[in-house]
């Protein structure tokens, strides 16, 4: 194969560094509660797909799979109790992913913005650098640290302190639409959406303070199927359907 040939053949990587966000609820597969192990690896094989092509890679991880601190406090438990319960299961979630991608022979670091040195690393900002430009994955765990935040919330944190490109969200549909796909057969897509029309219309991407804290540093999302079996890496290959969230 000439190199003309070889060049054409491997795809276009447009991103660098990306932060690809999940909720818990992608990991537990049909049960409806917990993980699903085969489930985290087949997701660990799509992360894997986009490390192969050389972009560095930081995830995000629900935890509502487990618990959420709302449900809780619905349920009668002190909010900011029910918030750190919540925050503790996205540890979880993050140490079955990086076993997950640890069994995938992928270098994994968790890092918990809420320190508990046996089991994973404290968030020191530019360590978790150094971890990326080393081409490890970085699992940013216990959300933000704070209760009365989000997963997503932390997700935009972390990409803007990390200097992400785009933040991916992986979803079960393949993109933002103007209504429930699930629920409606005419709903629309949309290919390109601006932060405020998702705030002001409430499209449901990420939550308010998500949204705003993206826009405020022009950070991208990019709402994707994670259903779709090579989906990720396509989109960083420069195919695939998706939103694009920007200002
Ligand atoms: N949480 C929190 N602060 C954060 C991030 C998360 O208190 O910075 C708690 C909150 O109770 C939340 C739970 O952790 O309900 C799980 O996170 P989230 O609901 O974002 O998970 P997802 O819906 O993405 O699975």
């Amino acid at each position: 194969m000439t190199m003309m040939e070889r060049a054409a053949e491997e795809p276009q990587v447009t991103y660098k560094r990306v932060l690809l966000k999940i909720s818990g609820e992608a990991l537990m597969g049909d049960q409806g509660y917990g993980l699903h192990p085969p489930t985290v690896a087949r997701i660990a094989q799509e992360v894997k797909s986009v490390h192969d092509l050389g972009v560095e890679i930081c995830m995000v991880i629900g935890g509502g799979n487990i618990f959420r601190g709302l449900a809780g406090s619905a349920q009668g438990m002190e909010r900011t109790t029910a918030d750190y319960m919540g925050m503790l299961a996205t540890v979880m979630n993050a140490l079955a992913m990086q076993s997950a991608l640890e069994a995938l022979d992928i270098h994994t670091r968790v890092i918990s913005a809420i320190p508990m040195d046996q089991v994973c690393e404290p968030y020191i900002r530019r360590r978790a650098v150094r971890h990326l430009e080393k081409a490890r994955v970085v699992i940013f765990a216990a959300g933000t640290g704070n209760p009365y935040f989000t997963t997503d919330t932390a997700a935009t944190l972390r990409a803007n302190e990390m200097t992400c490109q785009a933040i991916f969200k992986g979803t079960k549909v393949d993109g933002v639409y103007d209504k429930d796909p699930k629920k409606h057969a005419d709903a629309k897509r949309y290919d390109v959406v601006s932060y405020d029309e998702v705030l002001q219309k409430h499209l449901g991407v990420m939550d308010a303070s998500a949204i705003a804290l993206a826009r405020d540093n022009n950070l991208p999302i990019i709402v994707f199927s994670l259903d779709e079996p090579g989906g990720f890496r396509g989109i960083l290959a420069g195919r695939g359907t998706y939103t694009l969230v920007k200002g």
